[in-house]
């Protein structure tokens, strides 16, 4: 389906419209690590984290960031035709360091022409003043995003989850973040987690509507092998949504954002190797398409229900 007819706000048409041509973000495993995973929070981490389930490739990841992004600027290159470049510090937490190496690795950036923004991953409870005037200082060259990881705004979620921080976290993110200039913001969310109703989600989707982000990142729950949601699927106590329910639910989802929130995605990326259930999203362009197929078919679009006033 073409973008003109797409009854959504996607991330290339936003691209498209901000640089006036296709723009690829390269993603790259910086070799942070995460509070959630070495002991500051938790040991454990979130219950679906395996970053090797991460969409891009173990072997490109374990090199220097340098040759990181050399490799997908000349893969963006070839396969997309792409000359503008965003890099994407997505691997882990990409604040979760000192400032000195912060701005060391993100400074790497700066030897690639064609680099016209970074986009840095990062959790609500790994973010303070001092990182933000160094993410800020990219402004007056870059496009700048933040990528918070939140998932849920239902505590009693984040808890069974193990994400290590509440929703309060994030409102406190925003809000600090909102405080500098430039710097949009994107959300992540996963629809399907363990315990949440239908109205859990829709709920979720309404008070993020509410908060106009600049982006938001809609994820299907997906099991990776070796997790400690594996282990609980196996158990017969969590089954993911099957692909007709993950639709219905991200339609009425999107109808709840507001307008100008732009969707930086809707699928997720997973190697099929390292995937347990549902196999459904190895077929990406399927799942797009039975998103599109049912906007038309509601006659609804983004923004449809939105509700400022939603408490
Ligand atoms: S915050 Fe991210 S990297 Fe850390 S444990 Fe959770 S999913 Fe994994």
């Amino acid at each position: 389906m073409s973008n003109e007819i797409r009854r959504y706000y996607e991330f290339s048409k936003y691209l498209r419209n901000r640089f006036g041509e296709r723009v690829y973000k390269v993603s790259i495993d910086a070799g942070f690590s995460c509070p959630n995973r070495d002991g500051s929070k938790s040991k454990d981490g979130c219950i679906y984290c395996d970053n090797k389930g991460f969409s891009f490739n173990s072997r490109i990841a374990a090199l220097p960031i340098e040759e990181q992004i050399a490799k997908g600027i000349e893969f963006g290159k070839r396969r997309f035709k792409a000359q503008k470049f965003i890099v994407y510090f997505q691997a882990y937490t990409s604040t979760y360091a000192s400032l000195n190496v912060l701005k060391k690795k993100y400074n790497i950036i700066r030897k690639f022409k064609d680099v016209v923004g970074i986009s840095i991953g990062t959790r609500p409870d790994c973010i303070n003043d001092e990182i933000l005037d160094l993410i800020e200082s990219y402004t007056s060259d870059y496009e700048v995003w933040i990528e918070y990881g939140l998932q849920s705004i239902h505590n009693k979620t984040l808890e069974f989850i193990n994400r290590g921080h509440f929703y309060e976290d994030f409102l406190e993110a925003v809000n600090l973040t909102r405080k500098r200039k430039n710097i949009k913001i994107c959300v992540h969310v996963i629809i399907g987690l363990p315990n949440e109703t239908k109205n859990d989600i829709l709920k979720t989707a309404a008070v993020l509507g509410k908060l106009k982000l600049d982006g938001i990142k809609i994820h299907p729950i997906h099991i990776i092998k070796g997790t400690k949601l594996e282990g609980i699927y196996k158990e017969g106590r969590y089954r993911p949504l099957e692909l007709d329910a993950y639709v219905d639910l991200t339609v009425e989802f999107l109808e709840r954002i507001w307008q100008g929130t732009v969707i930086h995605r809707i699928t997720a990326d997973c190697p099929g190797k390292f995937l347990a259930a549902p196999m459904w999203i190895l077929d990406k362009s399927k799942v797009l398409g039975k998103i599109d197929e049912k906007l038309l078919q509601m006659n609804t679009f983004q923004g449809k229900l939105y509700n400022e006033g939603v408490k």
